[in-house]
């Protein structure tokens, strides 16, 4: 049972509350050290200042109704086209979101309505890889989509062959990864879109990690596959903003390659008393901070500031390579950009022990299965951290491989017996209890 919190009956001054927020902001894990390899992108104190400014200013304004605030409207319009135009679609047209999720979910949504309303299809299936993001699953549960997973090859790509043999009359749409997440690793986005296009159903490619990085290596003379509006086939693109655009969170974008699939997007009402209600996504009220902030650090960067961010971003990621290798660890697969996984490889120690004693030292450590590996996703903060990772990377693989009976405490004992509970159910039972137990206020 957890401790009963209660709206205290008397309020406390301003400077006592944030006295106990700064107390409790200190026990969280310095991402400004480089200690978190996920969840916080952060491109310098300088950068993160300015959005903090453009969002305040923009800290009460609502991006619900743009009648108020036509600078918002400015902004999301603005946005939606820089986008289009970088990812190459002439006609493309897009909304802003709340996040990758929604961006997702939006997707889904608009390809069930638009085969519905097209093709007459009420039974809609999506094909995705298995290393798609699970907000697709999400998006499926929610909307009443079924969501077919293909297996990947040997090189975490998603299978042509088994896509190809999972399209059925009931297929709106086939999603692949611009990277994938886990592996960093890029499916092969012209092979599915060739596959939906001679279906005649959607191909949305899901960019939202690196729709705002994989422009600027090709910019910067990398060889980066065609994903965008360029490949024939593809229907829309998923990019977040507030990851390596380096934007405030809370903003992502969805894009269509045209304005009449956005149209199933949109949700109107003209009966409510409230008044006439249209709205593009999801949520309701929408920050106004989010889509300024999104709006301010695409000018702020400009094409040359996210070349020359990508620049060193990408030999960041390179020496991280190097370093993890150069121990034993292996690189999962062929990561395109600034993000990839390694697992032990040759270094004979259990790689979620490792995970284990890395955070013993204060790092936060993203776990993987299938393959078991470390995720490392790369941002500005980690160049300053390279060597003191590598050396207690080194320590680590030393104590593991040292003390393989740390296999059964601890975080690793959890995922060696969740690998081996042949009972999904059993799984996802512990998650809903984790769940629960994230809410209990003791
Ligand atoms: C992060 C991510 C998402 C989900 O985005 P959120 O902003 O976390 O909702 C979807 N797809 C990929 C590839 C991602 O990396």
């Amino acid at each position: 049972m957890s401790n009963k919190v209660e709206l205290p009956k008397t309020g406390t001054s301003y400077g006592q509350v944030f006295e106990q927020l700064e107390k409790a902001h200190s026990g969280d894990t310095r991402w400004s050290d480089g200690r978190v390899f996920s969840l916080v992108y952060h491109a310098g104190d300088e950068h993160t200042e300015f959005l903090k400014k453009v969002y305040t200013l923009y800290f009460h304004e609502n991006g619900l109704n743009p009648g108020a605030f036509p600078s918002l409207k400015k902004y999301e319009a603005e946005v939606c086209s820089m986008v289009a135009h970088l990812f190459q679609g002439e006609t493309a047209a897009g909304t802003m979101t709340s996040g990758g999720s929604e961006s997702i979910m939006m997707a889904v949504k608009t390809y069930r309505d638009w085969a519905f309303a097209t093709k007459g299809i009420k039974t809609p299936e999506v094909i995705m890889p298995s290393t798609v993001h699970p907000a697709f699953d999400k998006a499926a549960h929610y909307f009443g989509v079924k969501a077919i997973k293909v297996p990947i090859d040997q090189h975490q790509r998603a299978d042509l062959v088994a896509t190809k043999a999972a399209i059925n009359e009931n297929t709106i749409l086939i999603v692949g990864s611009a990277p994938q997440y886990p592996h960093g690793v890029m499916d092969p986005i012209e092979g599915l879109a060739a596959l939906a296009k001679a279906h005649g159903c959607g191909m949305h490619v899901d960019a939202c990690v690196g729709g705002f990085m994989l422009p600027f290596l090709k910019a910067n003379g990398q060889d980066i596959p065609a994903f965008d509006f360029s490949v024939p086939g593809v229907t829309s693109i998923s990019a977040d903003l507030h990851k390596y655009g380096f934007a405030a969170k809370g903003a992502s974008i969805v894009l269509y390659r045209d304005q009449d699939l956005r149209r199933y997007q949109f949700f109107v009402s003209k009966d409510w008393p409230g008044g006439m209600f249209a709205s593009p996504s999801m949520t309701g009220t929408r920050p106004g901070g989010s889509i300024a902030a999104a709006w301010a650090t695409l000018n702020y960067f400009g094409l040359e500031g996210y070349k020359k961010l990508y620049g060193e971003l990408f030999s960041t990621t390179q020496k991280f390579q190097k370093g993890v290798t150069e121990l034993g660890f292996k690189i999962v697969g062929n990561p395109i950009g600034t993000l990839f996984a390694f697992e032990s490889g040759s270094t004979g120690a259990s790689i979620f022990v490792i995970a284990d004693l890395l955070e013993k030292k204060g790092w936060y450590v993203d776990r993987q299965m299938n393959p078991d590996s470390i995720h490392l996703t790369v941002t500005p903060a980690h160049a300053a951290a390279f060597e003191r990772y590598v050396a207690d990377l080194k320590e680590a693989r030393d104590y593991a491989k040292d003390h393989p009976e740390l296999a059964k405490e601890g975080m690793a004992a959890m995922y060696g017996m969740c690998a081996t509970i042949p009972d999904p159910t059993m799984v996802h039972q512990f998650l809903y209890q984790y769940m629960d137990q994230r809410y209990e206020t003791s």
